[in-house]
């Protein structure tokens, strides 16, 4: 089968590979769509950053290995064992693989699990046209969700995730820091959980159109001053209740301690590369909580029934659907070099 091979930095390639079967507990599934995420293009561009090393202690696997992990598609045959998931279901899939033992598993937080690997990294992905997958890690979806909504879930859950980690209560004033797929993804879901209003700050234009379409409260432009000014008159000076980073830059985690209130809590979803300088006597003075946010432990669910029912949109932050065939160039390539022209492109092999 065809599939994507990252093997180095900057050096991923289209290969026939063989088609994988379902193992042991595992599902093999054809993929119908497969989202591009900025992890991929971290790997493709500065990688090995998710991807292992040397074999990795769950799954043993070690470059080269196949990337992608925002995906959906039709379960084509299961391995023993399974009895969840049947053949002719369509599912979305957890990328989280975990050891089911370890202290974190134990109580829950599978996202810090201390073997965690993931689908796409430390499992051969979904660029490609088959996949086999653990059973555990399959989600059913219903037919109001289409394949392309499906490769959603797993940035919703993301989402999803973060606005948990927020302890959001009905009807508080709620910042998102960069309106890119999971800013525009957490704005969203911090509606559907409650938020009053929800102010969106990003620099470039088409994607404050988008936040203000998909129902941001008022969009700020960070170019043009100080959002933290910006947002004082509309909340009579009180600022954000809860800030979203959803950048991962030092500019970024200024604008959103800017935006916070006395008290606020601000939640680190964003992913940096690079130690910050970070002014703690705001936090001190003003009882303000740093949060991190990582993946997710068990927000599909969720994020399904999101999805399903509408309360969280992705049909408009796709804006281009491409094959396998042409993911380097109108993929990777693209998004590094035209980021104002995209949010999301999703893949079909
Ligand atoms: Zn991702
Ligand atoms: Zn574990």
């Amino acid at each position: 089968m065809k599939a994507l091979v990252w093997h180095g930095k900057e050096d991923v390639r289209i290969s026939d590979v063989p088609e994988p079967s379902a193992g042991k507990g595992e599902v093999k599934i054809r993929v119908q769509v497969c989202g591009i995420c900025g992890s991929d293009l971290h790997e493709y561009r500065s990688g090995p950053v998710i991807i292992p090393r040397k074999p990795h202690p769950l799954t043993g696997k070690e470059p080269p290995v196949i990337i992608g992990h925002e995906f959906s598609g039709d379960v084509v045959e299961v391995g023993e064992g399974v009895s969840r998931i049947a053949v002719g279901d369509r599912v979305a899939v957890n990328a989280c693989l975990v050891c089911n033992e370890c202290y974190w598993c134990r109580k829950g937080a599978y996202n810090l699990c201390a073997k965690l690997g993931s689908i796409g990294f430390a499992h051969d992905g979904a660029f490609a046209e088959y996949v086999s997958v653990p059973e555990y890690t399959c989600f059913k979806i219903p037919e109001s969700v289409s394949y392309e909504q499906g490769s959603f879930v797993e940035p919703v859950a993301v989402a999803v995730h973060a606005v948990k980690r927020s302890r959001i209560k009905p009807g508080e004033t709620v910042a998102v820091v960069g309106a890119g797929p999971i800013g525009l993804l957490v704005m969203q879901s911090a509606f559907a959980s409650g938020a009053g209003k929800v102010y969106v700050v990003e620099p470039m234009p088409s994607r404050r159109e988008l936040a203000k379409k998909l129902g941001a409260t008022e969009v700020f432009d960070p170019t043009q001053g100080d959002p933290g000014k910006m947002i004082h008159p509309l909340t009579d000076g009180l600022r954000a209740d809860i800030v979203f980073e959803c950048v991962g830059k030092p500019a970024s985690l200024e604008t959103a301690l800017k935006m916070s209130g006395k008290g606020a809590r601000i939640v680190i979803a964003g992913i940096f590369t690079q130690p910050v300088e970070f002014p703690f006597i705001r936090m001190q003075a003003h009882e303000k909580e740093l949060i991190g946010s990582s993946a997710y432990p068990d927000e599909f669910p969720a994020a399904i029934n999101f999805l399903a029912d509408g309360r969280v949109k992705v049909d408009s932050l796709i804006n281009s659907r491409i094959t396998l065939d042409e993911i380097i160039e109108k993929g990777f390539k693209e998004l590094i070099e035209n980021p104002e022209k995209h949010i999301k492109i999703v893949v079909t092999p």
